[in-house]
């Protein structure tokens, strides 16, 4: 079902349960302020979920209420996740859906990387 990104942070969702290792992952880079794991279910020959570990519904939560210190932390992951990868070169995109209309279905604020092919238009 798709988030309502308004809604309060749900402690049950399956990042939250990932980040209390309550289930497990495909883990590609840990630090203090973020995790990133492959996505059980890859759009592209590269798909990496990068999670801040703080509890953040959204993209909208986190912009709003992280800290300078969790902002700066979760972006610089996300691009040495990237990095590390092998991605700069050929190319990746990143995808942070954010409510309804975007399809997000894990209420925990998460940022896709999708790399390893041609990718098509933005939008489908
Ligand atoms: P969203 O539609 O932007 O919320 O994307 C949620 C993503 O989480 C989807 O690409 C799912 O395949 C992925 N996902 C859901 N559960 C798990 C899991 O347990 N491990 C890894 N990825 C997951």
């Amino acid at each position: 079902m798709a988030v309502d990104a308004t809604q309060p942070y749900d402690d049950q969702n399956v990042f939250a349960k990932i980040l209390r290792g309550e289930i497990p992952c495909r883990r590609v880079y840990e630090d203090e302020w973020s995790l990133a794991f492959h996505d059980i279910n890859p759009q592209s020959p590269t798909h990496i979920l990068v999670i801040p570990k703080g509890a953040y519904v959204s993209w909208d939560d986190f912009s709003a209420k992280a800290s300078d210190a969790e902002i700066t932390g979760f972006v610089r992951a996300v691009g040495h996740v990237a990095r590390e990868a092998g991605l700069v070169a050929p190319g990746y995109r990143l995808l942070a859906n954010t409510g309804t209309n975007s399809h997000q279905e894990v209420p925990h604020l998460h940022v896709h990387v999708f790399a390893g092919r041609q990718l098509g238009p933005l939008l489908a």
